[in-house]
């Protein structure tokens, strides 16, 4: 059994989509039982999202674009919007299937509520809450084509959910597990994960294999290839995942990039990529209270708006019993972390806050690093010679990130992708 994942623009037209039903009628030749997930036309489902938005705001607010000011989102209007954000895949499932008719084989289309793909009730970045295959199983024994679409799936009140941006890779995933595909092969734009966005670095190469674990930080620090659900999924279940181009004709030997267990790759490098996120922003609190539990009101009012908290620096304050805090999340987060802040502020006693917008984070991500010294002063010395100051600092095991200021974050990867070599072939 193989699981094909196809992402939106290799399904954004009725040429492409032919190319696509190639690629899946030559995997099914050599396959027991093939599923197809396929993402939106490329363009559609921010064409959904933006209508739905200018229907909750109405055309005036909307039309000036997305304010600081934006009111939050209440829960139906969430669900609202995923009912339609999920037409995308919908119109992009049926379209192929009728194509793979057409060609001559069995094929039809399932929808999130008809295999069922249940999740929980988080509208709008929903979670796969059961990983059974349902009737698939047997369609696909029988030699019929699924074609599954993506990104959607049934909450428990019985709605369509969407399982947020990028979401058709964890469908993928989810769908390769239930049926015990022997693999999930992610078809995108691009031939495989590279040592960094190629767009961003041209000179960016593309990596024979990589580690789940390298792959899930280059995820959740960037690298928007895989979402960072799929890699957690693939990982958990040991589903290996291929990532490849759907721009190549079914023929070609295809080499795209394997996501597997570090003990399966043999060159291990101490840095294996670069990912960087736009759209940060910064809040800091000045003179907070310095008693036990301070932290924790700050951060249970962010988790309790669902808001994803990333760097976290606490310091003394130059006054007696206070500290400061300073904290990083998206964005789009901030109007309504500061509002709550800011309805907090007798409880958390702190003096001012202030914040700020138009950060990146850039993060060199790599196994290598749980056993080599010197791999942070490589990086501080590669930003310092560019001139880039950094603003916060956080690392893992297998990751440091910065935060800089966002005018600077294509400057910062290349000097980082360079510093590390990252460009030039593993063995030279
Ligand atoms: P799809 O529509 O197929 O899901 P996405 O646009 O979601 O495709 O993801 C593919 C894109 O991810 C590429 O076009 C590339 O610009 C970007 N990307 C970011 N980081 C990387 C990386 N390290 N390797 C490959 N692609 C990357
Ligand atoms: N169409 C959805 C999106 O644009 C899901 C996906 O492409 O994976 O986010
Ligand atoms: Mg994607």
């Amino acid at each position: 059994r193989l699981v094909l994942k196809f992402g939106g623009t290799s399904v954004a037209d009725l040429s492409r989509i032919e190319r696509v039903a190639r690629i899946v009628a030559a995997a099914a030749e050599d396959a027991d039982g093939v599923a197809v997930v396929v993402s939106a036309m490329a363009g559609d489902t921010n064409r959904l999202l933006g209508l739905a938005e200018e229907a909750v705001r109405g055309p005036a607010v909307s039309s000036a674009g997305p304010g600081l000011d934006d009111a939050p989102t209440s829960r139906a209007a969430r669900a609202e919007t995923d009912t339609i954000a999920a037409c995308g895949e919908q119109l992009s499932a049926g379209l192929l299937a009728l194509t793979l008719q057409r060609m001559g084989l069995r094929a039809r289309s399932w929808l999130g509520w008809q295999m069922p793909m249940a999740t929980d009730g988080a509208y709008g970045a929903a979670r796969i809450a059961d990983l059974s295959a349902g009737a698939l199983g047997p369609a696909i024994d029988s030699g019929e084509i699924a074609v599954i679409a993506g990104y959607q799936g049934v909450s428990p009140e019985n709605r369509v959910a969407t399982l947020g941006r990028g979401g058709s890779d964890t469908s993928a995933v989810a769908v390769a597990a239930a049926l015990k595909a022997e693999r999930c092969d992610i078809y995108t734009d691009v031939d495989g994960v590279y040592t960094t966005d190629p767009r961003v670095v041209p000179g960016a190469r593309r990596l024979d294999r990589i580690s789940y674990e390298e792959m899930l930080e280059m995820a959740s620090l960037g690298a928007k290839v895989l979402q960072t659900r799929s890699v957690e999924l693939a990982m958990a279940h040991a589903v290996p995942l291929r990532v490849l181009s759907s721009f190549e004709e079914p023929s070609r030997a295809r080499q795209g990039t394997l996501v597997c267990d570090e003990g399966l790759i043999l060159e291990k490098q101490i840095v294996s990529g670069v990912a960087f996120t736009r759209d940060e922003a910064r809040v800091n609190l000045l003179a907070l209270r310095d008693d036990p539990g301070v932290a924790a009101k700050i951060f249970s009012l962010m988790a309790k708006r669902d808001i994803n908290v990333d760097m976290i620096v606490q310091s003394k304050s130059r006054q007696a019993n206070a500290a400061n805090m300073v904290f990083t999340l998206p964005h789009k987060d901030l109007p309504d972390a500061r509002e709550a802040l800011e309805s907090a502020r007798e409880t958390l006693g702190y003096q001012e806050m202030t914040s700020e917008t138009g950060l990146s984070k850039v993060s060199i991500i790599g196994v290598g690093m749980k056993s080599h010294t010197g791999v942070a002063e490589k990086m501080f010395q590669a930003l310092a010679d560019k001139g880039i100051n950094i603003d916060v600092i956080s690392t893992s095991e297998i990751k440091i990130s910065v935060l800089i200021s966002a005018e600077y974050t294509e400057l910062a990867v290349r000097a980082l992708h360079a510093a590390y070599g990252l460009g030039e072939a593993a063995d030279s």
